[in-house]
């Protein structure tokens, strides 16, 4: 198996102030170093970028968007181009997130647009996907996250996943308290790997698939244990930092 670096990434989502980020940044600053076994990111909202990426400057907290156009430039009111995300040392972007696809419409071709304007901008997507709770119900869960991959796929080549990182979000476990079982999250990482793996072998091993979906501090250390789970998109624990540094210490590898 390819030594894949374990990634932890913080979804703020609309949350946060100047003083309030301030404050957090500093104790992710001061519990974060480069001996970190987890690589570490940061996905603020947009107005708050400015602000971090001063802060998280000369550290190993990387910066991402979570969100961003599919177009360059333009007459697109209230839009952020790739390449301004860019100027403020984004590295990340969180593309295809369950509740831009469910409150913005986001449709599969659309985020497939987005992976691509992250990418040609030398940033890498984080590609959420994930199936609501009426499709696992209804066993369509493997159907879905088969759908929502394709999209990507068919648009950029396989060989663009050389360059990217999935977040497998069941959106029923979104925000819920309800985690995914460890045996039914690695169900689905390994589903998203063969699927993968029929285009191509290595891109399939090498690529991190991240588990999000109300991972705690407590059962982090559960889920980064299954084979195909590189790490976790974290929203609500990102917000207070004992529980995102433990999250992000619970790492197997
Ligand atoms: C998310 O929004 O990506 C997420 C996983 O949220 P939470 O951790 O709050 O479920």
């Amino acid at each position: 198996m390819t030594n894949r670096r374990t990634l932890v990434a913080a979804n703020w989502k609309m949350n946060g102030s100047i003083e309030g980020n301030r404050v957090l940044a500093e104790a992710l600053i001061e519990g974060i170093s480069a001996e970190t076994p987890a690589e570490v990111a940061v996905c603020p909202s947009f107005v708050y970028l400015s602000q971090l990426s001063e802060q998280f400057k000369n550290t190993s907290i990387k910066l991402g968007a979570q969100n961003v156009s599919h177009l360059d430039e333009g007459a697109y009111t209230g839009e952020v181009a790739a390449s301004m995300l860019v100027d403020f040392g984004c590295e990340y972007v969180i593309v295809g997130h369950s509740e831009r696809r469910m409150h913005y419409r986001e449709t599969d071709s659309r985020v497939a647009e987005k992976f691509s304007a992250t990418q040609l901008n030398s940033m890498t997507p984080i590609l959420c996907i994930g199936e609501l709770l009426e499709e696992r119900e209804s066993n369509s869960t493997e159907e879905v996250i088969a759908r929502q991959l394709d999209a990507v796929i068919d648009k950029v080549t396989i060989n663009a996943f050389d360059n990217a990182v999935i977040a497998y979000e069941p959106v029923w476990a979104i925000g819920t308290g309800k985690t995914a079982t460890p045996e039914q999250a690695q169900d689905v990482h390994q589903f998203i790997r063969l699927r993968l793996a029929r285009h191509d072998g290595a891109i399939a091993d090498g690529i991190r698939v991240l588990y999000g979906g109300s991972v705690k501090a407590d059962n982090a250390p559960q889920l980064f244990e299954m084979a195909d789970i590189d790490g976790g998109l974290i929203g609500g624990a990102s917000l207070v930092a004992k529980d995102f540094l433990d999250i992000c210490h619970a790492v197997r590898k």
